[in-house]
């Protein structure tokens, strides 16, 4: 179908009131970039969801960050949206102000170059991402056991999607989800066919142009009005149902999955990927580091469950904002409220 005709039904929509929910935090962005968000009726509110992994670190792993870059001769390298994310008592950029060591990288392999020009100091990446970024650490997690590379750990929160959209179908009153478009291409589709089948929700796998988008928000509206439940890839070309079997195979070899923690959410079981066999000897510890000491008045977990939009936050534009944020949703170009207030100017 043509875009317009899309627009045009996303536009007229007169159905019943729907609740429905972007995961991804690609997607959030895209849909403000597209202008699509602003022509939807009051009727369909879309609600941004946890598929950005800065925003659900929880604090006690940026605390970790944070004691590693204070200890000598470490350095913390991260990509440069955690730097700024809130711990409970330092960000990374706060702690460096303060004679930590930490810095930025665009990509993991710069870390190698990095590590061989300083073998004195070992050097801590924050491994952070969901199933799409997960096979490129498991990638350097390689090179670096082949190299015999001793100064490179890894602290991983590396999270994976099936077990958060599990817990929302179950606690969150959401009609139905736009699913992460650049997840399912490693995870395949098809991932998400047994949650749709056991919680009865639509779930539509989109992609990010605003063609595709308006494609994916038209299905997902079509089916969430008429309660009608199902999987459907509207990301064709990129995502097969079975996902890149080599990534999830290289994943499988490297990583096990243990119970992560959520930033303003709980600890999910199995939601979490951690070094395991030959390559467990590159974790820096990062099992166990749940405590989320979320900051008074902070709605992170509210935002990022669909219970509240970022505006209603009592500190969203007040105490937090992007050149100070309270909470992690206000940092990355991902976070829905960092997002929110960038288009509101
Ligand atoms: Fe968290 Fe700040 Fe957003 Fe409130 S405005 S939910 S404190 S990031």
């Amino acid at each position: 179908m043509q875009t317009k005709l899309l627009v045009d039904y996303l536009q007229n929509y007169r159905g019943r009131p729907l609740k429905l929910m972007e995961v991804c935090g690609t997607h959030t962005a895209a849909l403000y970039r597209s202008g699509l968000r602003n022509l939807l009726p009051p009727s369909v509110q879309l609600l941004s969801g946890p598929g950005c992994p800065v925003c659900v670190t929880p604090t006690a792993y940026i605390d970790k960050l944070v004691d590693l870059s204070r200890q000598p001769g470490h350095c913390v390298l991260s990509f440069g949206d955690m730097l700024a994310v809130p711990g409970s008592r330092d960000s990374l950029l706060s702690a460096r102000a303060r004679g930590g060591h930490c810095d930025f990288f665009y990509q993991p392999e710069d870390v190698l170059e990095r590590a061989a020009r300083e073998p004195q100091t070992t050097f801590i990446l924050a491994a952070v991402g969901f199933e799409t970024t997960a096979p490129v650490w498991a990638a350097l997690a390689e090179t670096i056991l082949a190299r015999g590379l001793t100064n490179i750990k890894f602290l991983t929160a590396l999270k994976t999607m099936p077990q958060v959209l599990e817990e929302l179908c179950r606690t969150a009153d959401i009609d139905g989800f736009l699913c992460p478009g650049h997840v399912a291409v490693i995870t395949g589709s098809e991932i998400f066919r047994p949650l749709a089948v056991r919680y009865h929700k639509p779930m539509v796998v989109g992609g990010f142009t605003p063609e595709l988008l308006a494609a994916a928000l038209c299905r997902l509206v079509s089916a969430a009005s008429h309660k009608e439940a199902g999987l459907w890839n509207e990301y064709g070309a990129f995502v097969k149902p079975q996902g890149n079997v080599k990534a999830q195979a290289l994943l499988q070899k490297v990583f096990t999955a243990g119970p992560a923690s959520w930033r303003g959410l709980m600890v999910l079981p199995a939601s979490g990927l951690y070094l395991q066999g030959p390559y467990a000897v590159l974790d820096a510890g990062s099992r166990g580091l749940d405590a989320d000491q979320i900051p008074p008045g902070c709605s992170c977990g509210q935002v990022l469950t669909g219970r509240l939009t970022s505006r209603e936050c009592p500190l969203f534009g007040k105490a937090c904002m992007p050149s100070q944020p309270v909470g992690a949703c206000m940092v990355s170009n991902e976070g829905s409220c960092r997002i929110v207030y960038e288009e509101q100017g």
